[in-house]
């Protein structure tokens, strides 16, 4: 029997509540808890409460309420789907009430745009002491491309050096300006400093300055820009013979242009302004105005591309694989009602937390994906909705 505690009920959790919803055998009971009941409630409509048995409302910002949540529901898991900035509060009532935990997004103060693991890991021995588990970052990027990596190293190589993670929405909503998952998250992210790992260290550029256009499975040539992407800094950790790990991601002219507007005029900022007697920041102004990525997925056409090329040397000869899903907006939004992005990660949400709950991926500690063994969580990607495909590619695509 086992009872999983869903926290967050946006975009990425409808998916894996309604994907966890189909599968009894593995999800016995779910419970749902956000800041916002009624969005809880019209998820437990859509799905029946035969499957999601409660809904409560929580600031999961207050790890008191949680742990007052967790004991009232007493799951064997709790998965959280909120936003990065509760993923502590969410760990410490993990530790108090021991429970095992499992995100998709690494912790972010809400106050400094900074990414990195460094906070969460630093809960490994907590979480090893009390005999739980934290799985990080069970999402797609990071989640499944950190997959790809250790499913790529266990069977195609001996050795592997150069990572380049590509990330394309070849989709269209036809708005003028939205973006696919939490826009306050999103832009943060996007904003940010261009980071890839080269030579043993961390090399800086300016934000979305380096560009390669990039041909993608089922979609075609698409501008592909250099940021920093968290699943790079658990990588070169764990595959330490990695020469250069990067991240790439593509943008339309259109979504760039809108970013540099509301850049240039101060809307991206987190600094905290005074705006009639009140302080208000910016950005998450900005987020309330725009559209939730969560209505965006009808009429969404075209579909993603994300995978992760990967060169290295098996039987003393170099060669380079792209492993990839392509994932179909509209089939996403005909299946469960959401548009690929949000499915693209609450699928994985949903197949890492089977691989804890069935006790395939199980040990004490604070672990990022690509530290088990691959293969049943590759298995799962094909059974529940985000196959993938193994290219052995003539050279890379990316100069030296
Ligand atoms: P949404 O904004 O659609 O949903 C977030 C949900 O969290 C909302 O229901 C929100 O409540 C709730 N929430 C926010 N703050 C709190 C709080 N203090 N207490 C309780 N609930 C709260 O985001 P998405 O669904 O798009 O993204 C969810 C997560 O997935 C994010 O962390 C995001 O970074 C991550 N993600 C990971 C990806 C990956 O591939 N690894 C890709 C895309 C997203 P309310 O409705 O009241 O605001």
């Amino acid at each position: 029997m086992s009872r999983v505690l869903i926290i967050g009920a946006g975009g990425v959790s409808s998916v894996t509540v309604k994907k966890c919803a189909r599968l009894p055998e593995l999800f016995d009971e779910i419970y749902l808890a956000s800041r916002t009941l009624s969005k809880c409630e019209a998820l437990q409509q859509e799905v029946g409460a035969d499957r999601l048995k409660g809904v409560f409302a929580v600031d999961a910002d207050d790890a008191g309420q949680v742990i007052e949540l967790i004991k009232k529901v007493e799951p064997d898991l709790v998965i959280n789907l909120a936003l990065p900035y509760q993923d502590l509060p969410i760990m410490d009532a993990c530790l108090a009430t021991g429970v095992d935990y499992l995100d998709t997004a690494n912790y972010e103060p809400k106050d400094v745009a900074k990414f990195e693991y460094s906070w969460q890991w630093a809960y490994q021995d907590k979480f090893k002491d009390a005999g739980l588990m934290a799985l990080l970052g069970s999402g797609f990027d990071p989640g499944v491309t950190n997959v790809f990596t250790a499913y790529a190293a266990k069977h195609y190589f001996d050795e592997i050096h150069y990572l380049d993670i590509v990330d394309c929405n070849g989709g269209d909503h036809g708005k003028a300006f939205a973006t696919n998952f939490n826009p306050e998250i999103n832009i943060r992210e996007i904003t940010q400093r261009g980071r890839y790992w080269e030579d043993g260290q961390w090399k800086e550029t300016d934000p979305l300055s380096v560009r390669e256009d990039l041909d993608y499975q089922n979609i075609g040539v698409r501008a592909s820009y250099l940021m920093f992407h968290e699943e790079l800094e658990s990588l070169v950790k764990n595959f330490p013979s990695l020469k250069r790990a990067r991240f790439w991601m593509t943008f339309g002219e259109a979504y760039l242009t809108h970013l540099r507007v509301l850049e240039g005029i101060g809307m991206t900022s987190i600094e905290p302004i005074d705006f009639q007697g009140q302080q208000i920041v910016p950005l998450e102004f900005l987020k309330a105005v725009l559209p939730n990525p969560g209505s965006l997925s009808e009429g969404y056409q075209g579909m993603t591309c994300i995978g992760t090329y990967i060169t290295g040397i098996k039987d003393g000869k170099e060669k380079t694989i792209f492993i990839y899903n392509n994932c179909d907006h509209a089939k996403c939004h005909e299946e469960v009602g959401a548009q690929a992005v949000s499915y693209t990660t609450g699928v994985p949400a949903m197949i890492g937390a089977a691989m804890m709950l069935n006790g395939t991926w199980k040990k004490p500690g604070v672990y990022n994906m690509e530290e088990f063994d691959p293969d049943p969580f590759m298995d799962m990607l094909n059974q529940h909705g985000l196959p993938w495909q193994v290219l052995e590619c003539e050279q890379s695509p990316f100069k030296k």
